[in-house]
C-alpha cells in the first residue's frame, strides 16, 4: 500500500480535477475533506491496533467497491449538508477518492497474508491484487523503520508519479488566465512524459505464490 502521502496526493488530484478552472474560494477546505476521505478505508488498522497486531484486519471489506459506494452516500450526504452542492460530479469525485484508495493499494506491493483485497465485495469475497505493481509498500516494523530507507523509497516513487500530475492539475486550476495555450500544452506534454517514465521505472512484476513475492525494483534506493 502507498503511504498516506501517496493517498493524499491522489485525493488532491481528484479534487483539483473536479473543479478545474472554477475552484471555489474555500477549495482548501474541500481538498482537506477529500484527503481525509482518501484515508478512510485504512480505518481497518484500528481494531488490529487495539489488540497489538496492526495488520490483522487490514485489507478487508473497507477496501472494496461496496464500501466505497455505501460510504460515498454517507459522506456525500454530509458534504451536501455542508455545501448544498447539487452537481453530480462532486459526488462522483467523492466515490472516486474512496474507491481510488483501493485501486492504489491494488497496484502496490503487499507482503502480508491475505495478499490483495476483496475489491469486488459484496459481489465476490475473492481477494485480488494486480500482477503488475506501481507503488511499493510501507514498513511499519518499528518507529525507526517508519522513516527508514524502504519507506523513503516508497515515498520517492509516489512523489515521482503523482507529483507531476497533481502539479499540472494545480497549474490548470490556479493559473488559467496567466498561462497561454502553447505554454500550457508544452507543460502538459512534459509532465505526462515524466509521469509515464516514472511509472515504467517503478513497475514491479509480482509473483504471488504462497509467501513468495518477488519483484524487480528498477529504481534502486
Ligand atoms: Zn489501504
Amino acid at each position: 500500500m502507498p503511504t498516506p502521502i501517496g493517498h493524499s496526493l491522489f485525493s488532491v488530484f481528484v479534487g483539483l480535477h473536479r473543479w478545474k478552472k472554477n475552484l471555489p474560494d474555500d477549495y482548501w477546505k474541500i481538498l482537506c475533506f477529500f484527503i481525509v476521505l482518501g484515508l478512510v478505508p485504512d480505518i481497518d488498522f484500528l481494531p488490529g491496533l487495539l489488540i497489538g497486531s496492526m495488520n490483522k484486519y487490514h485489507h478487508g471489506v473497507t477496501h472494496s467497491i461496496g464500501f466505497a459506494f455505501v460510504f460515498s452516500i454517507i459522506f456525500g450526504y454530509f458534504y451536501y449538508l455542508w455545501k448544498r452542492d447539487k452537481n453530480p460530479l462532486s459526488y462522483l469525485a467523492i466515490f472516486l477518492v474512496l474507491f481510488g484508495h483501493t485501486i492504489l493499494d491494488f497496484v502496490s506491493i503487499d507482503t502480508s497474508i491475505p495478499y490483495g483485497m476483496p475489491v469486488l465485495w459484496p459481489f465476490s469475497d475473492k481477494y485480488f491484487i494486480s500482477p503488475w505493481v506501481v507503488f511499493s509498500d510501507v514498513d511499519r516494523g518499528s518507529f525507526s523503520r517508519m522513516f527508514g530507507r524502504h519507506n523513503q523509497r516508497t515515498f520517492l516513487v509516489e512523489v515521482l508519479i503523482m507529483g507531476p500530475v497533481v502539479w499540472l492539475a494545480w497549474v490548470q486550476a490556479k493559473n488559467t488566465k496567466k498561462i497561454k495555450n502553447k505554454k500550457r500544452y508544452f507543460i502538459q506534454g512534459l509532465v505526462f512524459v515524466f509521469f509515464f517514465i516514472a511509472i515504467v521505472l517503478s513497475l514491479h512484476k509480482t509473483v504471488i505464490n504462497g509467501a513468495d513475492i518477488s519483484f524487480v525494483p528498477l529504481i534502486k534506493w
